[in-house]
C-alpha cells in the first residue's frame, strides 16, 4: 500500500514521516476511531514499542494466517469445526441464528446458550443490494433441514432489514418440521444485539418465542 500523499494545509497531520502517516492513516480506518483519535493511538504505539507495537504486529499477523470461517457455521476461528462446533457438550439441536460474528460474542457473554449457532454474515437489503446468495443462508438451511435440529432461533437485530431477513428465513423453513423461535424482548427497535447488555440479552434468549 502506498502511503498518503500530503497534502500542504490539508490538516491532516500536524508533522511527522509518511511512515507515520500512514500509521495514522491506516489506524483512522478501524471502527470508533476518528483522525484525532488515531493520531494518539499511533502516538502510544510508538512511544510503547517493545510492550505495545511489537506484540500488536505478531497477534495481526497471526490473525491474519491463522483466523478463517468455520465450515460449519460461519463465525471466525483458527480451527475448522470452530471451538462451538466441535463442543460435544453444547446442544446440537438448537441453532441461534445471528447476521455477525459480534452478534455471537454477545450471547456467548451472557452464558445463557448451550446450542449451536450460524453467523449468516449480514442481512438482506434490497438498498444495498444484499441478496440470498451472499449471505449464508443456504448453508444454514441444509443444516437445519438436515435432520439434527429441533429448533432455529431467530436472533437479528430489531433493524428492518434484520426483520426482513428473519421473516425471509422463516418462511424458507417453514414446513421442514422445525421450530422457528424468535428472542422474546428487551432488544430496542433499530438496535444492535452487540450493544445491549448481558441481562437483557439473556432474558430475551430464555422466553423466546414462536416465530409469527
Ligand atoms: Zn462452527
Amino acid at each position: 500500500m502506498s502511503a498518503p500523499r500530503r497534502a500542504p494545509g490539508s490538516g491532516a497531520a500536524p508533522s511527522g514521516s509518511s511512515e507515520i502517516e500512514t500509521l495514522i492513516h491506516l489506524l483512522a480506518r478501524l471502527p470508533g476511531l476518528g483522525p484525532r483519535s488515531a493520531r494518539r493511538a499511533a502516538l502510544h504505539l510508538i512511544k510503547r514499542r517493545e510492550s505495545l507495537m511489537l506484540p500488536l504486529i505478531e497477534a495481526l499477523t497471526t490473525a491474519s494466517e491463522r483466523i478463517r470461517p468455520c465450515s460449519t457455521c460461519n463465525t471466525l476461528d483458527t480451527v475448522d469445526p470452530c471451538v462451538i462446533c466441535r463442543d460435544p457438550e453444547r446442544d446440537v439441536t438448537l441453532v441461534c441464528v445471528v447476521e455477525q460474528v459480534g452478534d455471537l460474542w454477545a450471547i456467548e457473554r451472557t452464558g445463557a446458550f448451550k446450542g449451536r449457532y450460524h453467523v449468516l454474515g449480514g442481512t438482506l437489503s434490497a438498498l444495498d443490494g444484499v441478496g440470498p446468495d451472499d449471505l449464508s443462508i443456504a448453508p444454514m438451511l441444509s443444516r437445519a433441514r438436515g435432520g439434527a435440529v429441533r429448533e432455529v432461533i431467530l436472533a437479528l437485530n430489531a433493524t428492518v432489514d434484520g426483520q426482513t431477513t428473519a421473516h425471509y428465513l422463516a418462511e424458507r423453513l417453514s414446513g421442514a418440521g422445525i421450530a422457528v423461535t424468535r428472542l422474546a424482548h428487551g432488544v430496542p427497535v433499530g438496535g444492535e444485539l452487540d450493544y445491549l447488555d448481558d441481562g437483557p440479552l439473556s432474558a430475551a434468549l430464555i422466553a423466546r418465542r414462536d416465530f409469527g
